[in-house]
């Protein structure tokens, strides 16, 4: 090789520089420095989530306390913008040197697994030259997310293209799109939509949030009482970190179990804080009664009530009816309802990626994820030296990518220790004839997103080892516990 060509070899490759994927490089680093690695992420820059989602007011929805790294004090309002997010990623990123590693604006296309070299080969597409390269690595850390960033999910409706207003996609949003004195129509009333409508309300003429059927919703200040009596008694930040992200995680454990033991106390709770942020006489049955349990989705947080002073204030409204067709002047409605607007805007979802759209291989034979199983929810069967990081859907994502990244440290440690090459989720004997499940159960958790695309997941069997586990609380107790030395993990 020309010595001055950069070896582009690395003992572990990381694919994405979201929240995961820098805690991912965090972790390996700290845990074993010795081993050389590389981040490869398609966008311009680090953030994942935090960086395509650009859409006006685009914030978390969980506390930073808690989606916050547990190693990295959260200084801020609990439920932050994106810009605030990416300032303290970028803050990880450079206090632990991580920037080193990142390559931007690299697509990683395809990813080969040999055998007789027992290594990850990588095709990666540089986007700057539009040439590819090779990267190759022992093991292929995956933090790609769950969501296709190019573009997210939009329905066909029938007329769509009569509309002679403009459709905007939240995921995708233009620098151009003029809302000021719009009448504007948000599709949707999930986390983004709710975010988005008090957002531009004041802009807009007025704007409709436009559903199916009602989301829950938990609102309430967006502030910390005990984080501030402790800086108020001016405790250090790292102690008020871990104290406010056990606090957090104790209200939330609470709040899980009432919804998981009593749906029905808890859905009327819910549904009563809401009907208390709006003014009397309000329609709470049909605008703010989901007609599933809580918990099957994420119930997103309205910091401060905005998206409930909106709608008081009059500059916002919501309407639960379904859509007809587009027509040039607005939507109609099955009602009858005809809804005129300048501006639609289709906060309708994402589209589920599995694994980054990257096409896998082991030795020569074509990967099919949904016919593998997973194992705890970050390996695969069948996939030799291959994790994920997929987070929990009704706590912070990053409570589990850090005992995910604990895990296969230590799964890396033994490798290192014990002079192996290779690990492989192998079912054992006693699993093989177990029923196939779907990745999780709908009763569990139902999203649109999950529904249109569980086909494309890996199963799990009906045992813990073989399943994606939502319980933090459960896998907080047990991960740490599990040795490397499992026997659902065959090395050589
Ligand atoms: C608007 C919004 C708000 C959210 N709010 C919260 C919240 O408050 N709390 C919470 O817990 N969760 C929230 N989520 C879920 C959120 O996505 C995760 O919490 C978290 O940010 C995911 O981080 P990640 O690094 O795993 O994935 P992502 O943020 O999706 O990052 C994945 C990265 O991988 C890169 N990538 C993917 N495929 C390839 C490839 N083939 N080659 C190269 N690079 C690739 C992508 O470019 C991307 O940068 C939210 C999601 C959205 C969309």
């Amino acid at each position: 090789m020309d010595e001055n060509q950069e070896s582009l070899d690395f003992d572990v490759i990381i694919v994405g520089a979201g929240v995961s994927g820098i805690d991912a490089a965090y972790h390996l680093q700290q845990d074993l420095p010795e081993r050389s690695y590389v981040v490869l992420d398609s966008l311009e820059s680090f953030g994942g989530t935090w960086l395509t989602h650009r859409y006006p007011g685009v914030r978390s929805d969980t506390d930073l306390y808690t989606f916050g790294y547990s190693f990295k004090p959260w200084t801020g309002d609990p439920i932050a913008s994106a810009e605030r997010i990416r300032d303290y990623l970028s803050e990880v990123i450079v206090e632990n040197g991580i920037d080193a590693h990142m390559r931007y604006r690299h697509r990683v296309l395809d990813a080969s697994w040999s055998s007789a070299k027992n290594r990850w080969t990588l095709r990666v597409r540089d986007l700057e030259t539009e040439t590819d390269q090779t990267f190759t690595g022992e093991f292929l850390w995956m933090c790609q997310g769950y969501y296709k960033h190019a573009e997210g999910y939009t329905p066909e409706w029938p007329g769509f293209e009569s509309f002679e207003g403009r459709v905007v996609h939240p995921q995708t949003w233009p620098d151009d799109l003029e809302l000021d004195d719009r009448e504007v129509v948000v599709i949707g009333s999930g986390a983004t939509a709710a975010t988005l409508v008090p957002a531009i309300a004041q802009r807009c003429r007025h704007v409709t949030m436009l559903q199916r059927s009602p989301t829950y919703f938990f609102s309430g200040p967006n502030r910390d009482e005990l984080a501030d009596q402790l800086r108020a008694l001016e405790i250090d930040e790292e102690w008020i970190h871990e104290i406010v992200r056990r606090n957090r995680l104790a209200q939330l454990k609470m709040l899980t179990d009432v919804a998981l033991s009593e749906p029905e106390f808890a859905a009327t709770e819910l549904i009563n804080l809401v009907r208390a942020e709006l003014p009397g006489g309000y329609d709470v049955e049909t605008h703010f009664t989901p007609r599933y349990r809580p918990w099957q989705q994420r119930i997103a947080f309205v910091p401060d009530g905005d998206l409930f002073k909106g709608i008081s204030s009059g500059r916002a409204s919501v309407v639960t009816d379904e859509i007809e067709r587009f027509t040039p002047g607005g939507i109609k409605l099955k009602s009858g309802q005809e809804l005129g607007c300048d501006v639609i805007i289709t906060a309708t979802g994402f589209d589920l990626s599995v694994l980054g759209d990257i096409n896998f291989t082991i030795d020569g034979d074509d990967l099919v994820f949904s016919e593998q199983v997973t194992y705890r929810g970050m390996m695969f069967t069948g996939v030799p030296n291959l994790c994920w990081i997929f987070g929990y859907f009704r706590a912070a994502w990053t409570l589990r990518a850090d005992l995910v990244c604990a895990f296969v440290c230590r799964i890396l440690k033994h490798m290192r220790d014990e002079d192996l090459h290779r690990v492989v989720p192998t079912l054992r004997d006693a699993d093989l004839a177990e029923a196939r499940l779907d990745w999780i159960s709908e009763e569990q958790f139902n999203p649109g997103y999950l529904q249109r695309s569980m086909h494309l997941m890996p199963k799990r069997l009906a045992k813990p080892e073989w399943g994606h586990n939502q319980d933090y609380w459960y896998e907080r107790d047990v991960l740490p516990g599990v040795p490397a030395t499992d026997d659902c993990l065959v090395y050589d």
